[in-house]
């Protein structure tokens, strides 16, 4: 189930690759971006080349060692000129509370779980993850986006999706567009992504 855009082929299955059609439209006119669990800085290269002049994008992440190896990968790639990078090292609720206390943020991403081939115990947590993207949505645009891929595959992963999902089932219609997706006839429980959207 492959779906070209823009000259790339998607695969429609994957929470990973899906959610890169909601970014590419948020890109085009993004300001401030936060990637608000960096990792080895895959998901951050990939909107640093699409990151239009004047955009400052942020990487968090709690471990140190994937700070580094975000900063090796995005300064070894080529990324859009004119463009902005902040990282910093801190849990992504206490970073939305003090260092992006006064961002105003177009899109926030979170690729949830634990750093591959790293400490499988560094794990987002949920009251964390949540009260980050609580953060996180008092601070978008108008019609600023957070998406979210969750790794139900793990017992850790399936019930920190099964919190985010009653808490965003709960989240006032009036203020925000809640969608979650999710393969349908896959076996072993594959990524879902939430996509949250301030209207
Ligand atoms: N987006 C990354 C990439 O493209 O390479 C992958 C992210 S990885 C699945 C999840 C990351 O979340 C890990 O690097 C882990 O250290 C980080 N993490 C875990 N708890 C965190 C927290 N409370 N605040 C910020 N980052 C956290």
């Amino acid at each position: 189930p492959n779906l070209k855009w823009g000259g790339f082929v998607i695969n429609i299955n994957n929470a990973v690759q899906f959610q890169h059609l909601v970014w590419d439209r948020s890109m085009k006119k993004a300001k401030v971006v936060v990637d608000a669990t960096c990792g080895n800085g895959h998901d951050l290269l990939y909107l640093a080349k699409r990151a239009q002049k004047g955009c400052h994008l942020f990487g968090i992440d709690i471990q140190m060692k994937a700070i580094n190896s975000s900063k090796e990968l995005l300064k070894t790639n080529d990324i859009a000129p004119d463009v902005s990078l902040t990282f910093i090292h801190d849990s992504h609720d206490l970073a939305l509370a003090h260092q992006l206390k006064d961002e105003v943020i177009d899109l926030m991403i979170f690729n949830l779980g634990y750093l591959p081939g790293s400490n499988h115990k560094v794990i987002t947590k949920p009251h964390q993850t949540i009260d980050a993207i609580d953060k996180g949505l008092h601070k978008l645009s108008k019609s600023g986006v957070i998406t979210i891929v969750a790794y139900p595959g793990t017992p850790e992963g399936m019930e920190e999706m099964q919190s985010l999902t009653s808490y965003l089932s709960n989240l006032e219609q009036k203020l925000y567009n809640v969608c979650h997706w999710h393969p349908m006839n896959q076996i072993n429980n594959p990524p879902e992504l939430f996509i949250l959207q301030k209207r």
